[in-house]
């Protein structure tokens, strides 16, 4: 056992503090790592304020998180010292069920274990990337492309393949017109990502405050969702809608803007009911859907397809101090377009 220092939530309505945790010994499969920088993603602000349920604290939370691997177990076939490694959402699962054995370790039948605030396979709780070093399996471990920046990497991790994976699972691309819902952390990766697969890509944010930055990133069109025109222009306009936003929205509003088979996809997670009328669906045989994270093997697929089409996150890179106040301005909207925490400000 090697004790580190971390940042964590010591109770669902106090700032995150300064502290220690245990990371267990470096096992046969496991890989020592590093971290060198850390992602805040609005889940672990829903996480530690109890918002998706209760939860043990003190909790650190943290689950797009890249470093070196400093040590690797004597089975460890996967990763060497020196590796720029990744680590996303997920650090086990089953392995054996449907789900895991297709790749899709996010949807294991017998529960995967989260990067925090999961119950590990030792029955301790899992604690996240806001630290100096974590140990994790070697089959959840992901390679970081040479030719990704490594301080803006962090995000790909989850943001970058919540977003992704169903926009591939969709089929975004060369004649697809696709919407992205909320121009957040996840919202301004899915206008890259669709952007890179070919779509025609239009941003529906509450206002045209970022609009500039969504044309640069590569939408095509950037609608304020607080105009109510907006939703009369865009009627059956989309083959998909990317939901990415982290509050409830009135869905028949967006179904409505499907065109006849379309999808409405939900990756933000809101803790309250999305309640849906059958007419926005029945009326173009539109689907609702839903999208968690992505697997492994997808999760590499990801960041191999970022770093062919030079794709990263737009970062803002804080030290570990300004954690609380970063989760603030996410809850104001005002990111740019995520806060990356710089590790080293932890050491
Ligand atoms: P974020 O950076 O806070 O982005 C969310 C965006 O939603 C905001 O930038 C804002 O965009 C919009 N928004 C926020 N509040 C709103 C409101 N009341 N009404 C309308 N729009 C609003 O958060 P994130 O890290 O991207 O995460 C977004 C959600 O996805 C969270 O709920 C998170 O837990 C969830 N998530 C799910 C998965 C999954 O596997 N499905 C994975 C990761 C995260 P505008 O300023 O453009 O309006
Ligand atoms: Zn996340
Ligand atoms: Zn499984």
């Amino acid at each position: 056992m090697v004790r580190v220092n971390a940042y964590a939530a010591p109770s669902a309505t106090e700032p995150l503090v300064p502290t220690t945790i245990e990371r267990r010994d470096v096992g046969a499969t496991d890989v020592l790592i590093e971290i060198r920088y850390a992602g805040i993603c609005h889940s672990d602000i829903h996480t530690v304020r109890g918002e998706w349920g209760p939860i043990t604290y003190p909790q650190v939370v943290g689950h797009e998180i890249v470093g070196v691997v400093a040590e690797v177990g004597s089975e460890v076939t996967k990763h060497q010292v020196g590796d720029r490694v990744g680590v996303g959402c997920l650090v086990n699962s089953c392995r054996e069920c449907e789900n895991c054995r297709a790749g899709m370790e996010q949807y294991c039948l017998n529960g995967n274990v989260g990067t925090y605030a999961s119950v590990d396979r030792d029955g301790t709780i899992t604690q996240g990337g806001y630290s100096t070093h974590v140990v994790v399996d070697q089959d959840f471990v992901l390679r970081v492309p040479e030719s990704i920046p490594f301080e803006k990497a962090a995000p790909l991790l989850c943001a970058g393949i919540t977003t992704y994976s169903p926009l591939a699972h969709w089929k975004a691309g060369p004649g697809t017109r696709v919407a992205v819902v909320g121009m957040g952390g996840l919202g301004h990766m899915a206008v890259k990502i669709a952007h890179a697969m070919g779509a025609t890509v239009t941003v529906l944010s509450q206002s045209l405050k970022k609009r500039d930055d969504g044309l640069a990133l590569g939408a095509d069109e950037y609608y304020a969702t607080s105009d109510p025109d907006t939703f009369a222009a865009l009627k059956n306009r989309f083959d998909l809608i990317v939901n990415t936003v982290s509050a409830p929205l009135d869905m028949d509003d967006y179904l409505r803007l499907l065109r006849l088979n379309g999808t409405l996809v939900i990756v933000g997670a809101p803790p309250e009911e999305l309640p849906v009328h059958a007419f926005a669906l029945s009326g173009q045989r539109r689907s609702f859907a839903g999208s968690g994270i992505g697997g492994i093997p997808e999760t590499q697929e990801m960041l191999d397809f970022c770093a062919e089409h030079g794709i990263a996150p737009e970062t803002e890179l804080i030290s570990a101090d300004y954690i609380n106040e970063a989760y603030e301005r996410v809850l104001g909207s005002d990111v740019r377009y995520r806060f990356v925490i710089d590790i080293a400000t932890l050491a």
